[in-house]
């Protein structure tokens, strides 16, 4: 479990969320944290509850209105089970990879690759909404390019220029202890402290753009990280301009040295690094270039988020973003609990 008590593994998410009496409890408690509202009328009380096959209803003992717990999210009017999104939404937010709707259907042993299909579909859609908040107030950004394109692309083209490109941009911060760690360092090895060992990746921004051209390249950058701050990239003169746009800009002009490159942008090269990976071994390669940005937005929302598992878990079940969960240990030891109905 992590500090609030999320699931960290399978058996523990297994452990909190048994059946879809627990998932009913979980969606009733996020969305009315201080006990049910009415939608219609507003009182204020216990409701009657009337379990259906796929969700709760909720009956209003002044009104006698309906209202059912999954209205207004994403598993509003589907067939499947609870449990089913529950372990969809966690399988699809924590585990790194991500997942293909075949390898979905059979850990969950859905009898159709449609439902799979479906359920995936759906959460993928609650993560791409774009990210209008700029990077890098607070911290150096790195920028760069790389190409992405699977076996499939180049069939019958002859040539591999047709390839993807796409611009990244990553947030590099300090880890809190990095002077402890600087100083355990020093005590045991001679010389200075590799300064990768100090930093991490903070947030990152992707897009697919039309080559290395300046227009998108410095688009990217001016719609992305905040004016003014501290932006690393290559020698690639399109990104000459970023002083004249008020970015304070630390170009690399190395020719063509790779090892140089890697020293300067490394935390971007590893977001690359990872993302390529992810695209050869979860999709096999097989991404049309017209859902790659789809794919690149999902990347960047399991990414963004890996130290945030539950508020990704919440978000892309379509609960409120900045609704209150409650920790998992409440749901557990029954310090919140449902009067009988
Ligand atoms: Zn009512």
């Amino acid at each position: 479990m992590d500090l609030r008590g999320f699931p960290t593994t399978l058996p523990e998410f297994q452990r909190v969320f048994p059946d879809d009496k627990a998932c009913a409890k979980y969606l009733e408690q996020v969305r009315w944290p201080t006990g049910f509202t009415c939608p219609k009328c507003s009182h204020i009380g216990e409701p009657y509850r009337f379990p259906t096959r796929s969700s709760v209803v909720l009956r209003c003992r002044k009104c006698k209105a309906n209202t059912s717990l999954t209205s207004g999210t994403v598993m509003q009017s589907t067939h499947s089970s609870l449990s089913t999104w529950f372990w969809a939404a966690y399988l699809a937010t924590t585990q790194t990879p991500g997942q293909s709707a075949f390898q979905f259907q059979r850990q969950l042993g859905l009898s159709r690759y449609e439902t799979a299909f479906q359920i995936l579909h759906k959460l993928r859609a609650c993560m791409v909404r774009p990210e209008r908040e700029p990077i890098g107030a607070e911290h150096a950004v790195e920028v760069d390019e790389c190409f992405v394109g699977g076996r499939t692309w180049d069939k019958g083209q002859g040539v591999h220029n047709n390839k993807a490109t796409v611009v990244g941009a990553v947030e590099i911060r300090v880890r809190k202890d990095a002077s402890q760690r600087s100083a355990k360092y020093r005590q045991n090895h001679k010389g200075g402290v590799p300064i990768k060992k100090l930093m991490y990746a903070g947030r990152v921004r992707l897009r697919m753009v039309d080559g290395r051209h300046h227009n998108g390249l410095i688009s990217f950058v001016t719609e992305n990280v905040v004016k003014g701050a501290a932006v690393f990239t290559d020698g690639w003169p399109a990104y000459d301009a970023l002083p004249g746009l008020g970015f304070k800009h630390h170009p690399l002009v190395t020719g063509g040295n790779r090892e140089l490159v890697e020293g300067h942008l490394p935390t971007i090269h590893l977001v690359f690094s990872n993302l390529k990976t992810w695209i050869l071994g979860t999709h096999h390669g097989r991404i049309e270039p017209h859902h790659l940005q789809a794919y690149l937005n999902e990347y960047v929302f399991r990414f963004n988020r890996r130290f945030y598992p539950m508020t990704a878990f919440n978000s892309i079940l379509g609960l409120a973003a900045h609704a209150t969960s409650p920790t998992y240990e409440q749901l557990y030891s029954g310090e919140w609990r449902h009067p009988a109905a």
